[in-house]
């Protein structure tokens, strides 16, 4: 599942199960109307029930921004209502509090639906001026039911960890999506789409990292014992023109992707990058012996009966080998590689030049 298509499920789980304990809300607060006998709440949770009951509906066919909105009004009205008829003593306007994300939730979901920004600055002084309104209320009106300190006690009990609840919802819901979204920018940014494998950007930065450090003599994950031990190679696939020409675009994707996964697989303590094209570096970033990985993934890459559309093909790879020295900047490490590998090629190729 991509991180889009994570997101949107998540949504729907979240309103879900957010008209869920609505109606669970409901239930608790009718049978609360009916054992303090308060008619006023009872008469209000019949037409809550229908309204919630709606909602549900409407959020399995994915109505999320219309139901949230619902959700919204319907929490923020019954608040007042509770104030109205037992006070501010069992903390319904808790509620008012609990509600603030759900605002900014109706925004992520307003861009989302209708990529278009809310002006939030309208619905959270409304929001306030609700907050402020019930207690100003409440302290000039005695509450219309007089009811037991117990059912005060069950009150301020359930309308906490409600609130509390709603709360924890939206920020489990807020970390997944910025977590998500994180991720997903950086594959962006950092992977070639085509293959899985590093880009061209992040071997740069590693390389200049690597410099760095090496250069202020510290330790990084990069660190081999003996900078020495470097090395870097450049891979390049023969002929693969011809495969494009012979079996298609698609078969030549195909190619570069199970190369990718051979290169990742055969090259441990490496890092793997699509470089451009045909073409891929191996960056060395343990002390290991180059000549003996690469010679393997080259053997391997020529073993393999490369399958597609019915056809089978061989495919053979070209790498040049340059190994590190501090003298020289990083184009130029590169550049040696390059022109190992021009070396390869007009030598006939399926060969691995040091
Ligand atoms: P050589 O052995 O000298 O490397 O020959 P070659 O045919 O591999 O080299 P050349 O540079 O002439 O051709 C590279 C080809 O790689 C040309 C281009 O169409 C193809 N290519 C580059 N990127 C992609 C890609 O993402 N997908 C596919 N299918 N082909 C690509
Ligand atoms: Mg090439
Ligand atoms: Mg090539």
């Amino acid at each position: 599942m991509n991180e889009s298509n994570k997101n949107i499920s998540l949504i729907g789980n979240l309103t879900l199960f957010f008209g869920v304990f609505l109606l669970f809300t409901d239930v608790f607060f009718l049978i609360m109307g009916i054992i303090y006998d308060m008619p006023v709440i009872r008469y209000v949770i019949y037409v809550k029930l229908v309204i919630n009951t709606t909602n549900i509906f409407l959020i399995l066919k994915k109505r999320y921004l219309i139901s949230t909105m619902i959700i919204y009004t319907v929490i923020l009205g019954f608040m007042i209502t509770g104030v109205v008829c037992m006070g501010i003593k069992p903390a319904f306007q808790l509620y008012a509090v609990g509600m603030l994300p759900c605002i900014s939730y109706f925004g992520y979901l307003h861009k989302r639906m209708l990529k278009t920004e809310l002006t939030f600055m309208p619905l959270i002084a409304v929001h306030v001026a609700c907050y402020i309104a019930v207690y100003v209320y409440a302290r000039f009106h005695e509450p219309i039911y007089e009811v037991p300190q117990s059912a005060i006690d069950i009150h301020i009990i359930f309308n906490s960890v409600a609130t509390f609840s709603i709360v924890i919802m939206f920020v489990y819901l807020f970390h997944n999506i910025a977590i998500s979204s994180e991720e997903k920018l950086e594959r962006m940014a950092l992977r070639d789409n085509l293959t899985g494998l590093y880009n061209r950007h992040y071997l740069l930065s590693v390389l200049d990292l690597m410099q760095t450090e090496s250069s202020e003599s510290t330790e990084n994950e990069w660190s081999t014992e003996n900078t020495e031990g470097r090395w870097i190679a450049l891979l390049d696939i023969d002929d693969f023109k011809k495969v494009n020409d012979t079996y298609g675009h698609n078969c030549g994707d195909y190619i570069l992707h199970e190369i990718a996964i051979l290169a990742q697989k055969t090259c441990k303590g490496c890092i793997v990058c699509r470089w451009g094209g045909e073409e891929f570096i191996i960056l060395s970033t343990q002390k290991n012996s180059g000549t003996e990985i690469l010679e393997t993934l080259r053997k391997k890459i020529a073993d393999e009966k490369f399958r597609f559309g019915g056809c089978e093909m061989r495919i053979t790879v070209t790498v040049g080998v340059s190994l590190y020295d501090e003298n020289q900047t990083n184009d130029i490490w590169i550049s040696k590689a390059d022109e190992k590998l021009y070396f390869g090629k007009s030598n006939g190729k399926n060969q691995v030049v040091v």
